[in-house]
């Protein structure tokens, strides 16, 4: 569904990736893993749309995607610290994006009902966001999200903030709803138990490169260099 074509990225001089190139297939989960500063945050706002690559092409469904504003594309992503409105109760949250494409009240009212069971929070409508738990606003986040119908999701560390206790509760649930939805989803993480419990597919990224792709198991039990070996056998 998503194609990464010899993409290189350099803010002012310094590049941030190297000719990268990878394949995404519509339906799976895949893990963007590595280091702090490896290049997976630039990676998921390219796809988005937020940044352009230096060079290279990114196509979407086989066409160029890369010239496509962000708000026509069939992707949304959910971030670390939610980005959800304040002044704004759950619902209304959810609705924003429906309304701003002009969908009806009642298909709105039925789709935020519907999000919101996919998160497990049917009947928080008219909560407060200041009222809500970290988990319970992150699955906030989820269900704005999935309320758009989006192709692919993009995760960017959407965990990182919970306790290890809601992470792992978290992470569970995460993996059921992609597989439920059915719909791709790209997640970036540097933690590696997590790229392993979550992922059909793990890319493991380093200085800008893309070093190893494969399931867990590949990536666990036949990791291709010292690198990839000494970043999956690290423990948090
Ligand atoms: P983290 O896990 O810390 O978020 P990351 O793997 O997601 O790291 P990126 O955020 O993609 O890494 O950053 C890759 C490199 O690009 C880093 O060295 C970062 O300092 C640099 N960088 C990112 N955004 C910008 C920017 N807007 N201007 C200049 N340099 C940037």
């Amino acid at each position: 569904i998503i194609e990464f074509k010899n993409i290189s990225k350099k803010y002012d001089d310094t590049p941030v990736l190297k000719k990268i190139d990878f394949e995404i297939e519509s339906g799976k989960f895949y893990t963007l893993l590595g280091p702090s500063g490896s290049g997976k945050t630039t990676i998921l706002r390219m796809i988005a749309g937020f940044e352009d690559p230096t060079s290279g092409e990114i196509l979407f469904e086989g066409k160029r995607i890369d010239l496509t504003p962000a708000n026509k594309r069939p992707i949304n992503t959910i971030f670390q610290d939610y980005a959800l409105f304040p002044h704004l109760n759950v619902s209304q949250n959810i609705a924003f994006g429906l309304e701003l494409k002009k969908m009806s009240k009642t298909d709105i009212q039925a789709k935020v009902a519907e999000s919101l069971r996919m998160v497990q929070l049917s009947g928080y409508e008219n909560r407060e966001i200041d009222a809500l738990s970290g988990g319970q606003k992150q699955r906030i986040a989820i269900a704005r999200a999935i309320a758009n119908e989006p192709k692919v999701l993009l995760l960017d560390e959407p965990l990182s903030a919970l306790d290890h206790k809601l992470r792992k509760e978290m992470q569970v649930e995460l993996r059921a709803l992609q597989q439920r939805l059915g719909i791709t989803f790209i997640f970036v993480t540097h933690d590696q138990e997590e790229a392993l419990a979550l992922s059909d597919q793990i890319f493991v990224m380093n200085d800008g490169r893309i070093l190893q792709s494969g399931t867990p198991v590949d990536i666990y039990d036949e990791p291709i260099n010292h690198f990839v070996a000494d970043f999956i056998g690290e423990s948090n």
